[in-house]
């Protein structure tokens, strides 16, 4: 059995009760493979849009597992790599699109958490993307004014000496500034949604990994302990997506790292600023993502990425990554010099080859899927959850009928060209980042 409290920060802390496995043979309505965000939100939706319906769900370790319980926590509204890359491969109008769903699942999230008075320290600070050289200032300017260009509001440039009355580096020349972001502990929101599906009726069965599926007049879902017959199932699988046959070639897995500090101290913030404490990113590829905690810790994470080969899905701990982490904390706030870390983590985030989220079926309309959140996917898993509930309800709604559902997806190549391939764009990421520094 894995242990999933060393996994990160957020899921060692605080008390979580496991369901107990599946035992026997179930017959039900919906059956969700996968206990993250995604899943738990399509059935939250599935029970709202229709209380009688049988729904279970089926999570192969514990609720948070995989992404949900190990993410930084923010909410916010970057869709797939960045928006005028979406606007290359997609168009305008589809860039555009995606952007408004994002802002809805922003929306979505912090609603949400007020209306069922979750408790995940849940803030919405508003969002920096910090230009820390002068070619990624001008990458920021550039990507704003595409964004208005777009029609798109909500987001400015700060000079730099407005942004040094919010937060203060050397490193900084400026950022991109958007309120539209909150910050949360993404376990704790994580459990209080299990919570609230089985008060729905909902069934959660934990330690039940989905090992095959089969499709008789029903569709049959085998695990160790049993199995579940089912009318439709919802795969919210995300980074783990290539391990189930029909949705192997369509996302790799790949890791990104957080390191986690000690509470910082008053006469740290004297010097940083950051009172306002917004979540912030800077505008490499391969993106440092950092916040404070509620108990005022700094989380820094990204720099640099994991490739996994085959089926491998234990890449969390990279000692180099880790490392660099710390050192870029204290060359970004050269006040935290001798600050500790106590904690460091990773976890595995999806990525098709064109880095977009898909959402599809699989088959025929009895299956959906959910894939592709890049490193972006809090706000959008929970709104992609009602999309997948109204797919599998068969509506017709703003959201299924959004571009990215039903999409085209690029295959990725079978190993070991997946992984040269992977490890080969990781490289010419990292190459431009060292270029751009
Ligand atoms: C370190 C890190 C930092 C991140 N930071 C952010 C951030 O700050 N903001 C942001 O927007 N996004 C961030 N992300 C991405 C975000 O966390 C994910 O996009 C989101 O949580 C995906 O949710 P999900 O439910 O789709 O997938 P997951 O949470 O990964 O859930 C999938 C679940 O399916 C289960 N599963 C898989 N196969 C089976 C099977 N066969 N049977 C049963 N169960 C199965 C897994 O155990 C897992 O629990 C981050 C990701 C990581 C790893």
């Amino acid at each position: 059995m894995r242990e999933y409290r060393t996994r990160s920060f957020w899921l060692e802390t605080g008390e979580y009760g496991e369901n107990p496995p599946l035992a026997g043979d179930v017959e039900t309505d919906v059956a969700i493979v996968g206990g993250g965000f995604t899943g738990l939100m399509t059935a939250y939706f599935l029970k709202k849009l229709e209380p009688s319906l049988g729904v279970a769900l089926l999570e192969g370790d514990v609720i948070g597992f995989g992404a949900s319980g190990r993410n930084a926590g923010f909410s916010m509204t970057l869709f797939g790599f960045t928006m005028s890359l979406t606007a290359l491969r997609f168009g305008r109008q589809k860039a555009l699109e995606a952007h408004l769903y994002m802002e809805k699942a922003v929306d979505f999230v912090r609603d949400f958490v007020k209306e069922h008075a979750i408790d995940c320290d849940y803030e919405h600070p508003g969002f920096l993307r910090a230009a820390t050289s002068k070619r990624y200032e001008n990458r920021i300017r550039h990507e704003i004014d595409f964004a208005h260009s777009l029609g798109v509001r909500g987001i400015e440039w700060l000079e730099n000496d407005v942004l040094a009355r919010e937060v203060r580096s050397p490193l900084y020349f400026g950022a991109w500034w958007e309120p539209r972001c909150g910050i949360l502990n993404p376990a704790r929101l994580v459990r209080a949604e299990k919570k609230i599906v089985e008060s729905a009726g909902v069934k959660v069965y934990e330690r039940t990994p989905v090992s095959g599926i089969k499709r008789n007049g029903r569709i049959s879902l085998r695990t160790e302990g049993g199995s579940v017959a089912a009318a439709k199932v919802v795969l919210a699988t995300n980074a783990y997506s290539h391990l189930i046959p029909g949705l192997k070639r369509k996302q790799v897995p790949v890791f990104t790292h957080i390191v986690l500090s000690e509470p910082l101290a008053k006469t740290h913030f004297d010097e940083i600023g950051w009172r306002n404490r917004q979540g912030i990113e800077d505008a490499r590829n391969l993106v440092h993502y950092y916040r404070l905690t509620a108990d005022n810790r700094l989380l820094m994470g990204g720099r640099s990425v994991s490739v996994a080969w085959g089926r491998d899905m234990e890449r969390d701990v990279n000692e180099k990554t880790f490392a660099g982490l710390e050192r870029d904390a204290r060359r970004t706030f050269p006040v935290l010099k001798d600050i500790r870390f106590t904690h460091r983590w990773g976890g595995p985030v999806s990525v098709p080859v064109d880095m977009t989220p898909a959402i599809g079926t699989l088959g025929d309309e009895r299956i959906v899927y959910s894939l592709g959140c890049v490193g972006h996917g809090v706000s959008l898993s929970h709104l992609n959850g009602r999309t997948l509930a109204e797919m599998i309800l068969g509506r017709k709604t703003e959201r299924t009928e959004v571009f990215f559902v039903n999409r085209r997806t690029i295959p990725w190549p079978p190993e070991p060209i997946r992984f040269v391939l992977s490890k080969a764009i990781k490289g010419t990421l990292d190459l431009q980042d060292r270029i751009c520094d």
